[in-house]
Formats: structure tokens, sequence, C-alpha cells
């Protein structure tokens, strides 16, 4: 066994930094609500690099002591309480005189202090939790502390950290998070000198939700409250409209506190279902105040965690708050939310691979391209006489009856007939020249087709009709096949468009009027950290200032569709996928939701627009699944069928 050794303050310290001092947006918390327990009016938070090569905090709080600048940096050095009973009676958020010490002690700090007894501040520059220099300075009445190049001097905790987008989305949550528990302080947030947030400390919650979450949301929140012996409860919750499929827009705050609680989320969740149509998560911010007796203390101070003892009061009073005023909205605007679909259910896979379309299809392609070849030396045997101008009557007869005479059962036969007999009518040679040059182009452009049809997924199929606005149903051989026309079509559009953004080469409208959208801090920031994706697929999106953006442009086939949403839809849903996936997931996702949106439900469609639609099916890679992985195609053999009929057993 080894000796024991007492460990230095800066190793203890560094230690001890390791627990308050995760991560930049950890920083950031401590700092402002330092400025906060200083009673400051106005913070500014100035963010380089995700917090990695710059913290700067400026608050113009009532600042420290010159004499106790240094003090400040001690660990368990506080001024918020002086002995252990204060614990339980705290108002400020800070107490344990940890963080500065920790954070000093990790990077390269520079503070600098004022408070109005003095005319001038003071100065210290610390650097891996050692003391560089301390000196008068001139500063306004308040502290600005620049915390530069954290996690310098321990390169492990630096590999911890993720990107520098999510570390600036975490430093936004955060920041958000305080700014929206501190409605009468001013909050301004720049990150790589852009501003990412402000807020006017005007004392009115309601401000604040607007300033962060924009006008469009804030016009769908609703104030609820509700009071019970030991708790009380308020905040906003928002109607079904600017519900998200992702939880971003939820915040919880007990006695003021940020934190993260499964219980009230739950809470709310459950009032808010019950009016709820979607499968979406509702925005909310909510306020919880109870007896700090009635909270288990005993919870690690930077864990946004905590423990009530009578959870099923708090249950119960927040259910009851946020159900009644959704409630009183319900009855007020005298209609429900507006129906949408629930997401698709999962359905079970049929498998339908090439092999379950029997050999008839091989020998169908050889029969069919024979009877091409056929018709096409008839075609050039025509075109050449034109061509040499043998045009008596005789010859020209001669021909027709040996036409009539081939049997063609091709699907080009009635076109041919028809383009024969009027030419038949049509004494205007050049006419009849062009018109048979136009036919051995037609032909040949055919011919491509043909080997292209040897790619073809499936055989050509008679389209027999439309069943209930949404099957196509045809036959080929001896076998009944049945299409759902909007899961077809969604796969087509989903494989082309695919394709496009591949090549980068995504066919785009602009929209008449482009359309803003305000986004959350954290979603402005995930969209940043995607903006190419988005870009790549078809969505030009320009910055309009804070986390607002202009969708200017959308993929070309998406027609007219309601573009916001599925913008949003589809940023919920990256989001969601989480960190670490490829592109090509993405772009997947995006595609699978875009074409969804794009294929309208229950149209009719004639027998054109059927057979096209079946033949762009044939030819894509894989007809038989719809992006969501369910059937496209579903057929019956005739066996089958007569088996159902009993005609065979
Ligand atoms: P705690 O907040 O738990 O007291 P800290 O290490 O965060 O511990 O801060 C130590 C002390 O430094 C605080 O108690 C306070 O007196 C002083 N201090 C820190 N930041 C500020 C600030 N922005 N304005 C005024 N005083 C500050
Ligand atoms: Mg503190």
């Amino acid at each position: 066994m080894k000796r024991i050794n007492l460990l230095d303050e800066k190793t203890s310290n560094k230690i001890a930094a390791g627990e308050v001092v995760e991560r930049p947006s950890s920083v950031v918390k401590e700092l402002i609500e330092n400025s906060i327990d200083a009673s400051s009016k106005n913070i500014l938070i100035e963010i380089e690099d995700g917090g990695q090569s710059l913290i700067k905090i400026v608050d113009d709080g009532v600042g420290i002591h010159p004499e106790d600048i240094k003090k400040a940096f001690l660990p368990h050095a506080t001024s918020k309480i002086e002995s252990v009973e204060d614990i339980f009676s705290i108002k400020t958020l800070g107490f344990r005189g940890e963080a500065l010490a920790s954070i000093a002690s990790v990077s390269k700090l520079t503070m600098k202090s004022k408070t109005k007894d003095f005319d001038f501040g003071r100065e210290i520059i610390i650097e891996g939790g050692s003391i560089k220099t301390t000196k008068d300075a001139g500063i306004n009445n308040g502290t600005t502390i620049e915390v530069r190049d954290l996690f310098f001097n321990i390169p492990a905790r630096k590999k911890f950290l993720k990107s520098t987008s999510r570390e600036n989305s975490l430093i936004n949550e955060i920041v958000t998070k305080i700014a929206l528990s501190n409605p009468n302080i001013s909050f301004i947030l720049y990150n790589s000198e852009k501003k990412i947030l402000h807020t006017f400390g005007t004392g009115n919650l309601y401000d604040v939700i607007r300033n962060i979450y924009g006008k469009t949301i804030a016009k769908d929140v609703l104030y609820f409250e509700n009071h019970l012996d030991t708790v009380s409860v308020y905040g906003y919750i928002g109607r079904e409209i600017i519900s998200r499929g992702s939880r971003t827009n939820q915040s919880i705050f007990v006695n003021n506190r940020y934190i993260k609680n499964q219980m009230i989320t739950v809470a709310v969740e459950n009032a808010f279902k019950s009016f709820s149509t979607v499968n979406k998560h509702p925005f909310f911010i909510t306020f919880v105040d109870v007896y700090p007796e009635l909270l288990d203390v005993n919870i690690h101070p930077t864990k946004a965690e905590i423990k009530f003892k009578d959870e099923k009061q708090v249950f119960k009073c927040i259910f009851d708050g946020v159900h009644s005023k959704l409630k009183e909205d319900v009855l007020d605007t005298f209609s429900l939310p507006e129906e949408e679909k629930k997401e698709e259910e999962k359905v079970e896979k049929i498998s339908f691979t090439f092999k379950d379309i029997d050999n008839s299809y091989e020998k169908d392609i050889k029969a069919l391209k024979a009877k091409k070849l056929a018709n096409d030396s008839i075609f050039k045997e025509e075109v050449n006489i034109l061509k040499n101008n043998d045009f008596s009557i005789k010859n020209t007869g001669e021909k027709e009856s040996d036409l009539i005479k081939i049997p063609l059962d091709l699907k080009s036969e009635s076109i041919y007939n028809k383009e024969n007999n009027k030419l038949k009518e049509d004494s205007n040679l050049d006419y009849k020249v062009s018109k048979f040059l136009e036919k051995e182009q037609d032909l040949n452009s055919k011919k491509n087709e043909e080997e292209e049809n040897s790619k073809a997924k499936f055989p050509t199929l008679r389209i027999i009709g439309q069943f209930n606005k949404t099957y196509i149903i045809g036959e080929f051989s001896q076998e009944l096949y049945l299409i759902d026309q909007h899961a077809a079509h969604e796969k087509i559009l989903f494989e082309k468009y695919m394709k496009e953004i591949s090549k980068r080469d995504v066919i785009i409208q602009p929209l008449l009027v482009p359309i803003i959208i305000d986004l959350s801090l954290s979603d402005f920031a995930y969209f940043e950290e995607n903006r190419t994706i988005f870009s790549d697929a078809g969505f030009l999106v320009e910055d309009f200032g804070g986390n607002s953006i202009k969708l200017q442009e959308v993929p070309y086939f998406l027609g007219k569709i309601n573009s916001k949403n599925l913008f949003l839809k589809v940023l919920d849903n990256l989001k969601n996928l989480g960190s670490g996936k490829t592109l090509e997931v993405k772009y997947n996702k995006i595609a699978t939701m875009a074409c969804k949106a794009a294929v309208k439900a229950h149209d009719e469609l004639n027998l054109d627009e059927m057979r096209i639609l079946v033949e762009d099916l044939r030819h894509i890679e894989n007809p038989f699944h719809c992006p969501h992985g369910r059937p496209t195609i579903i057929k019956m053999t005739l066996t089958e069928l007569e088996k159902k009929f009993k005609r065979i057993t």
C-alpha cells in the first residue's frame, strides 16, 4: 500500500474542476449565476469557438471589493453563506465557493471588478490556478471575466468535448434557460460576434418567450397557473400547432433553478395529450415553487436533477393547471386542433423480390422484342419506300395489305394504325415523309426504351383500373397486381430525389413569398451545423437575423405544400436521429419526409396517369417498397385466386 499524500491545492482544484466545470457550458452557467447573485441588471456573454477559446461575461452587478478579488479564487471562498445553517435559507444560486477556483485552475482567466464605492476597479490574471498579476484597472461598476483556453492544461478533458457547434448549442441552451428564469435581467449572447439572443429585462416572462422563440411561437402559448397547499406552478403551455417531434422546447424550473425532471415532463405531456391529435411533444415552460423542505436537497449541484418528497402533489398541481388551461382554450375556439395523420404505423414488410416475378417475365421480354423487331422492319421498309419516291398507288397498296396481314399486338399497334390511316388520307408527300421519319425516330427511341425495359423490375402490366382512389389494379400473364398508388408515387419521387441529391442537382423552385421561420436557439444551432445538408437537398435558406431564417427555395417536386411545416419537421427528425449519423442517413430522412409530404392522398387517376405511374415504378431501383418500408405492390396468382373461390383446392 502506498503512503497517503495530501494533494496540493492546485491539484485538488483541478480535480474539483472536473466536477463543477465539466464543459464550456458549465463554465458559462457558473459565471452567469455569479452575475445574477451579484444583482446584475444587464449581462453580456461572448463566446468563441464553442467556449474553448473564449468565454467572456460582462455584468453590471455589485462587483467585488478590491481586497477580495484574490480571495474569490480560493476554494470554498464565498460571500454567500457564513455558516452551515445558512445553506437552508439560501437565496443565491451559488454558495459552495468552488466555481471560480475550479475555472481558474483549468484556464487562463482575467477578472476585472469594481464596486460603486471605489473609483477604480481591480484586475487579476490567473493561469492554470497561478496568480500572474493583480493591479488597479479602469472599469465600470460590475465585473468582467474572460476565460480563455479552457482545459489547456488538462488535454484529457478536452477530448471529452463535443464538436464546436454542439458545445455552442449547449451554451445557447443554458443561456436560454437562465434568461427564461430571469425575465428582469437583460441578456445578450454573442457567438463568434453573431448576436444569438437578446432579452430586455422587462420583468415579463412572455416578453422573454417572444424574444427567444419568436413571435410565431409566442402567439400560441397559453399562461397557466395552479396552487395547492405546498406547491405552486405557473408557466406557459404551447398549443398543438407549435408542438414538435423533439423535446427541445421544454423547460422546467424548480424554485427558479433550471432542472430536468421526468415526473414533471410526464405531468405536462399527459395533460396536453388529452387535447392533442398528434404524437408530438408540447412546448412548455413550467415553474414549480415548493418549500425547500419538500425537496431532497442532497443532490449533486451540477446535475440538473431534483427529487420531491411529495411527487403526487406536484404532479397533480401541474397536470390540473395545464389541463384546465388547454380545456378552456379548446372551448374558447370551439374547434379541436387541426387533425393530422398519426405517424405511420409500422407495417409488416411483405417480401416481394425479383424472383417472385415468375420466369414468364423473361419469356415475355423476348417475345416483346421479337414482335418489336418485326414491327420495326416494316416501318423501315415503309420509310425506304417513301424515301425512294416509290409512291405508285399499287406499291403503297401492297405494302398496306402486307402490313395488315402481320399480326401486331404491341402497345404501339393502335398508334401505328392511326398514323397509317392518317397517312392514307393525307396527300401531302413531304408530310408523309416527315411523319415516317418521325416514326423512325420514335422507333429508335422505343428501342432504347426496350433496353431500359430489360432493366425493369417487373413486367409491363395491363392496367385494369383504380380501386378506392388508392389502388391501381393491373394484370400480367396469370397474375393480378394491386399497386398502392401513393406508396408507389412516393417511392418514385424518393429515388429520383435521392439521385438528385447525390448529384447535388436538385431541381428547385423559388417560393413566391419567402417564408420566415423563427427558430429556437438550439434549432438554429442545429440548422447552422447542418446548413449544407439542407442546401444539398434543395432547401435554400438565408439568415434573417437572430434565430430567424428565410426559406427561399424548395425542391420543385414538393409543389405547393406547407414548406414551413415540412422544414420544421425535417429539422426535428434530423435532430432526433442523434449524433454520428452519416450524410446518407440524413439525406434519406429528408427525402423520406419530403416525398411523404409531396404525395397527396386519394387522387383519382385516369388510365394514362396510372400507366405512367406504373411505368415509372417499373424502372426504379426498388419498386417493391415505399421509403417507409411498406409494400407498394401486392400480387395474386390466378391459382391463389381460384383457391379462394374454391374452384381448385
Ligand atoms: P459561489 O458563487 O458559490 O460563492 P464562486 O467561486 O462562484 O462561489 O464565487 C466566489 C465568490 O466570488 C462569490 O461568492 C462572490 O462573492 C464573488 N463573485 C464571483 N463572481 C462575481 C460577480 N460576477 N460579481 C460579484 N461577485 C462575484
Ligand atoms: Mg458561483
